[in-house]
């Protein structure tokens, strides 16, 4: 699929993938371009066959500035993956992001021509069974991801100062686009998500760690490494890995949660089993797990006093917290009273596993190109 296309053609093209088909006057409103503007704008588009005219009956009387237009997902193929310290994840898209295949492989080691030697084995088999070349890639890591093209620093992966887009590129004919695992999750929802009603929404993930994305004014605002995973709760409660007393990642994280339970019952204990003993009744889980869920409350009612924004998506390979804790999580949403005067609940929660990671990966090549202005 051809993208060497004016910016102002794409802006239409992106606004009709995240809002609907709509016809060409109804666009011309929205976007605040004349007709002939307008018009212009879509030739290019329907000769590349980026976008096509949906009206199957012709109605008698309607000119051409009624019929909807739409994109053709299916024309595209995206491939988006998202690496952790134990896999990788990958999953093919259209431009809806909708998911057409996927594959999870172990992580062949840290090593960063292993990993690359990996990154460019899966998306070549992607490739083969889309039975057509892809246009683009996205991959996501966890940690500091500086200007698109280098981990400047995942303590996941253990990498530091890694050129891993042109690592990645050498390796691959289809562009390749890299981003933090967290704005990817951050751009799928702003796209294909709850971010399509809200100009400005904050994501919180749980699991691993504790992901922060922010979107304000329909931009992501560039964060560094998440200033929630170490934000203070108690300054009498346990250590994190870092050294601090009480952050939001001595309680809410799953090597946290379960290194307590385990302390508590002498033996291992996964995440899953925590949550379930903890809806059991065991009284150690139940204690890890609602501390873990009041501290999320907390970081959940800091974030929208601090931010303004009219939405919070919680979200995340641990979201299951939520359930379990869901009083705990309430109590320490109220702990700041006030925050949010409207009436109207700013948290929503979205399920999910590790796919949707790689399919943010997919956002990520989506956006790539089509960047929004
Ligand atoms: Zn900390």
């Amino acid at each position: 699929m051809s993208t060497h296309l004016p910016d102002g053609a794409k802006a239409v093209a992106i606004d009709i993938l995240i809002h609907g088909p709509r016809s060409r006057a109804q666009l011309a409103k929205d976007l605040g371009s004349s007709a002939p503007t307008l018009t212009r704008l879509v030739k290019p588009l329907l000769a590349a066959g980026v976008l096509v005219e949906t009206d199957a009956v012709h109605t008698p009387g309607r000119g051409r500035s009624s019929v909807p237009l739409d994109v053709v997902p299916d024309a595209w193929r995206f491939v988006g993956v998202k690496l952790t310290s134990e896999s990788v994840y990958a999953v093919t898209t259209n431009l809806r992001a909708e998911v057409l295949d996927s594959e999870t492989i172990p992580a062949p080691s840290l090593e960063v021509s292993a990993v690359v030697t990996a990154v460019a084995g899966i998306v070549e088999r992607l490739r083969g069974r889309a039975g057509r070349e892809l246009d683009a890639v996205g991959v996501t890591v966890g940690g500091l991801v500086e200007d698109g093209k280098t981990v400047a620093d995942s303590p996941f992966l253990h990498w530091a100062q890694v050129p891993f887009r042109r690592l990645l590129a050498a390796e691959m004919a289809p562009p390749v686009f890299l981003a933090n695992d967290v704005v990817g999750l951050t751009r799928a929802q702003q796209w294909f998500g709850h971010g399509r009603s809200s100009r400005d929404f904050a994501l919180l993930t749980v699991g691993a760690g504790v992901g922060y994305g922010l979107v304000m004014d329909d931009r992501v605002v560039p964060t560094t490494v998440s200033p929630v995973s170490h934000l203070a709760i108690d300054p009498h409660g346990p250590l994190c890995p870092w050294g601090h007393r009480g952050c939001m990642s001595s309680y809410v994280t799953s090597p946290a949660m379960t290194a307590a339970v385990a302390q508590a019952h002498r033996r291992a204990v996964t995440y899953d089993e925590v949550l379930d003993l903890a809806g059991g009744g065991d009284a150690a889980a139940r204690r890890v797990v609602d501390e873990a869920a009041h501290a999320l409350g907390r970081a959940v009612s800091a974030i929208t006093s601090l931010t303004g924004v009219e939405r919070i998506i919680l979200s995340g390979e641990g979201i299951r917290l939520v359930d379990v804790g869901r009083a705990a999580l309430h109590a320490g949403r109220l702990e700041y009273p006030g925050a949010r005067a409207s009436g109207v609940d700013p948290v929503v929660v979205r399920p999910m596993d590790f796919l949707e990671w790689a399919r943010g990966a997919a956002v990520v090549a989506i956006q790539g190109v089509f960047p929004q202005r």
